[in-house]
């Protein structure tokens, strides 16, 4: 049997990783590999012998970091940024050594205890009632998906999980067409079907918000032809150019219908630790569910996305199944009446398993504090709205969507063919990573800002970059 020196190795992992975060600036941010450069340097099946750590870490080096696309780095401007802090990373370092299976109260009490109050620091922070309570899912589209469960149990009295779909009505969901295909892969998932998601037209810019008129004529017809209105998914900050629903209108609404409204702000929402941005969600706290990715511009690492309830307990009696060998023992004291008797938090979620989360999440809010998080927001929009300006001012270039907190998008002059040239080009580059989206039937390039340890200088960098290669 073989050991290895994990002090040692740990020592050396921290200590490539410390040199890459330090380096990282200098490396292009989209990697310029060809598909199946990296497979072709790895061998065809796994060793019956163990090999030595030495000979697997100059590997690592030789073929991997050139494989990525840097996502840490400053100028990471395409999708949306997926940060990582420091000291979140810290975090998570610890999180790994425990490597605990945190699915129960029981399995590990800090791990449920940490996340229920980090979950509580962040609703704080975001301005919400602490009527919403939660948990830490990998993604937004599990977070989503256990949404449109409830919205599909509640409509069928709690009995589809025991009967199944066959036989009953169709139940009918309501998005805008700026949505994440998120929602649509959820209704997949919950049997609802893509043919049960309604896809309400948007109104003007530059938020281009669900037309509420249009979903109240869309409920009633679906109640006329027989149908079950279920639910509403409103979108806070739209992926493609930032697509924001009016959260007070589709609640109200959604209250006289009696309706489950879902609000996914996905990326949104961390700019919301800034009262001065929260107009943009107006009255969320009437939603019933909300979905947030600390793991995209707050800092915290893949994977934390915060799912927010209002009534856990009609997210429990969705997801939550308890055989004998999962029974927990040693039931916490609700903490204060506050989290009530919610211990299991794997109870509220589809996977069973679920990673330490909380202490990543609880070192970036103490080793940051909110003020610097916010500042840091503030001027990746800032920056945004300058590069913006810039732009509409240079010959050639026209913008296509206003921002949206700190992304917007344009366009230079000439067909899609231009764009997307354009788009390869910059990225072939490698000083700075931006990517295309469709609006209104025409390509457009999007420039989103909130790279955690971006500077000014960096935006600087982009418009040369830009105006450069399209000047070609
Ligand atoms: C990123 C994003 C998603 C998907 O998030 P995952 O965590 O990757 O599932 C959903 N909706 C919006 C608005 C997003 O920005």
């Amino acid at each position: 049997m073989r050991d290895i020196d994990y002090r040692a190795w740990s020592h050396r992992a921290a200590d490539w990783s410390a040199d890459y975060r330090d380096g990282v600036a200098d490396r292009p941010v989209r990697a310029q590999v060809k598909p199946g450069d990296v497979a072709a340097q790895i061998a065809d099946a796994a060793p019956e012998l163990g090999e030595e750590m030495e000979a697997i870490f100059a590997d690592f080096e030789s073929i991997i970091p050139d494989g990525m696309t840097h996502w840490q780095h400053p100028r990471f401007f395409a999708y949306f940024t997926s940060n990582a802090a420091q000291a979140a990373l810290v975090g998570d370092q610890l999180a790994n050594a425990f490597a605990s299976q945190c699915m129960l109260w029981q399995t590990s009490p800090a791990a449920t205890e940490l996340e229920l109050k980090m979950v509580d620091w962040l609703r704080a922070a975001l301005g919400l009632p602490d009527s919403f309570t939660g948990t830490f899912q990998d993604t937004a589209s599990s977070a989503t998906l256990c949404a449109v469960l409830t919205m599909r149990e509640r409509a069928l009295n709690f009995t589809g999980n025991k009967e199944g779909l066959s036989g009953k009505p169709n139940l009918r969901i309501y998005a805008s067409g700026g949505t994440h295909s998120s929602i649509d892969k959820a209704l997949w998932v919950a049997g609802l079907g893509q043919d049960n998601l309604v896809k309400i037209t948007t109104g003007e810019g530059p938020l281009f918000p669900m037309d509420v008129a249009a979903l109240e004529r869309a409920i009633a017809e679906d109640r006329a032809a027989g149908h079950v209105p279920a639910g509403i998914v409103a979108c806070v900050g739209g992926t493609s150019v930032g697509h924001t629903d009016n959260c007070a209108e589709i609640c109200a609404l959604a209250k006289r219908e009696n309706l489950f409204v879902h609000v996914d702000a996905a990326w949104a929402a961390s700019a919301m630790i800034c009262p001065e941005f929260r107009h943009l969600w107006a009255d969320v706290e009437q939603a019933d569910s909300i979905v947030l990715n600390p793991h995209k511009w707050l800092g915290v690492p893949m994977e934390c996305s915060l799912h927010l309830v209002r009534d856990p307990a009609m997210l429990r009696d969705t997801l939550s199944i308890e055989p004998e060998y999962l029974k927990t023992r040693t039931k916490a004291e609700p903490a204060k009446g506050e989290v009530g008797e919610i211990t299991d938090l794997s109870s509220m979620s589809i996977q069973l398993g679920r990673r330490f989360r909380a202490l990543k999440v609880w070192f970036l809010l103490r080793a940051h504090g909110l003020e610097d998080l916010r500042q840091r927001i503030r001027n990746h929009v800032e920056w945004a709205e300058n590069l913006c300006e810039r732009l509409r001012e240079t010959d050639g270039f026209e913008i296509v969507t206003e921002p949206v907190l700190s992304l917007f998008s344009f366009r230079v002059e000439g067909d899609d063919e231009r764009n997307l040239a354009l788009v390869d080009a910059i990225n072939d580059d490698g000083r700075i990573y931006l990517t295309q989206t469709k609006f209104e039937g025409r390509i457009a390039i999007r420039f989103v800002t909130g790279q955690f340890d971006m500077t000014r200088d960096d935006i600087d960098i982009a418009y040369d970059t830009i105006t450069e290669i399209a000047a070609r």
